[in-house]
């Protein structure tokens, strides 16, 4: 059998035949004839007429241990549709790619799963072109459509290089959290953006927007979509929570340096011995994570922390009781009796004296009734919690390092629902 009847037979490749095979130090090149008389441009017009000619490489997959690479004599044409002149499109690669399409999606399959220095030395190519790649191939992949059919919409900012820069994130509470569209900026602007791209017509059907406590996104929701519920994201409440009873922790522990007895919330002072300073300042330290934590995933030794906390009347039980009953919003079982259950909390926690639960309430108090509208809407188990997370995991695996329209690639591709085939799956 010829060398190129073989490599014909082995390769397939779609609207063009082998009519060279060299074996050359870079390794195999293998060159082909295109068939299609007619020159397509990428954007779908055609003609016969040729701009001039030139010799392209594309990296293909690995021969075994040899890189492989595809050779072919391609034209340019004077497209009347783009108004210039443009490289001719050939089914194996994507327009402007040096690498043919099954390399790409290779390379883009196993981002999605694993990290940069991986990808780049399995598959011999630089940092630089999986994220070149990772961006050409989800751009394929992200159409118009994912914006139709949005009813319940979150957004959120999400921060990379360090949290020196941030990206606004919408995601689709109906599809799982699924992410529809990211662009740079965490200001009104950035949010204003997504809806005029949206159009007044998909942003009339939007019932509810979850937002964070800020001011930027409810601004742009106010003035764009005016009539959709703005609701508070559940675990934006919770995050603050937490924070509160941090902040009660380190206030606290200031407490007892300076002598006074913080674990007296009825305001009843008395002056402890020495021995007993010394074990309240080990309970503070040892406290955090036991607060912070969700009850039910607590270690038996972080039980024994808040027992001992509990027993001894401290503050910073009362302020995890208080976090607590906030969360319990959440999980009510009738969502009917949520505002009862706020309501009472806020009366509650206004009066508790620790001055870090004194300020959320008034925060709470603030935003009220979004934080009840999530609830009524039952947006009350957040599907955007997870990205944060998500986004974390892609930071950590190389790939938030360089610009923002990568990052942007690498959200669509890990959060965005997109399903990427690999040539051997048919
Ligand atoms: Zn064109």
């Amino acid at each position: 059998m010829r060398a190129t009847t073989a490599f014909n037979k082995m390769l397939v490749i779609e609207g063009a035949s082998v009519r060279a095979v060299d074996f050359t130090c870079r390794g195999v090149e293998v060159g082909l004839r295109l068939r299609a008389r007619r020159l397509r441009c990428p954007c779908g017009w055609s003609t016969r007429a040729v701009y001039d000619r030139s010799r392209r490489r594309w990296r293909h997959l690995d021969l075994g241990a040899a890189k492989l690479f595809l050779v072919a004599e391609i034209r340019r044409l004077h497209c009347r549709r783009c108004g210039r002149v443009r490289t001719e499109q050939v089914p194996w690669a994507r327009p402007d790619a040096w690498f043919t399409r099954d390399f790409e999606d290779v390379v883009t399959w196993l981002a999605q799963r694993t990290d940069k220095t991986t990808v780049a030395t399995l598959m011999r190519c630089s940092w630089a072109a999986v994220a070149a790649i990772v961006t050409r191939v989800v751009a394929d992949h992200v159409d118009d459509a994912r914006l139709e059919d949005l009813y319940r919409i979150g957004v959120d900012e999400v921060s990379y290089r360090k949290g020196h820069r941030y990206l606004t994130v919408v995601a689709d509470h109906d599809r799982d959290g699924a992410v529809v569209w990211a662009a740079e900026g965490k200001d009104a602007a950035a949010l204003e953006a997504f809806y005029d791209q949206l159009g007044p017509e998909r942003v009339r059907r939007l019932q509810a927007v979850s937002l964070d406590m800020g001011s930027a996104y409810a601004k742009a929701t106010r003035t764009k979509a005016p009539q959709v519920t703005r609701c508070i994201d559940p675990f934006h409440v919770v995050a603050l929570a937490n924070d509160a009873l941090d902040t009660t922790r380190r206030w606290a522990w200031n407490q007892a340096r300076q002598g006074r007895p913080a674990a007296d919330p009825r305001g009843r002072r008395r002056h402890p011995l020495k021995a007993e300073r010394h074990a309240r300042f080990r309970q503070i330290k040892h406290s955090r994570w036991a607060l912070l934590k969700d009850p039910a995933r607590l270690k038996d030794s972080q039980h024994t922390v808040l027992e001992e906390l509990r027993r001894s009347r401290h503050v910073l039980w009362r302020g995890y009781e208080i976090k607590e009953s906030l969360r319990d919003l959440y999980r009510l079982d009738h969502p009917a009796d949520a505002a009862r259950h706020l309501d009472a909390w806020l009366a509650r926690t206004c009066r508790c004296r620790i001055p870090a639960m004194v300020k959320l309430s008034q925060t709470i108090r603030k935003h009220r009734e979004h934080i009840l509208a999530a609830i009524e809407l039952g947006l009350s188990n957040s599907k955007l919690e997870g990205l944060n997370s998500k986004i974390r995991l892609i930071n950590h695996r190389g790939y938030g390092h360089h610009s923002a329209t990568a990052l942007i690639a690498m959200i669509y591709l890990c959060a965005g629902g997109i399903t990427v085939s690999l040539p051997t799956q048919t």
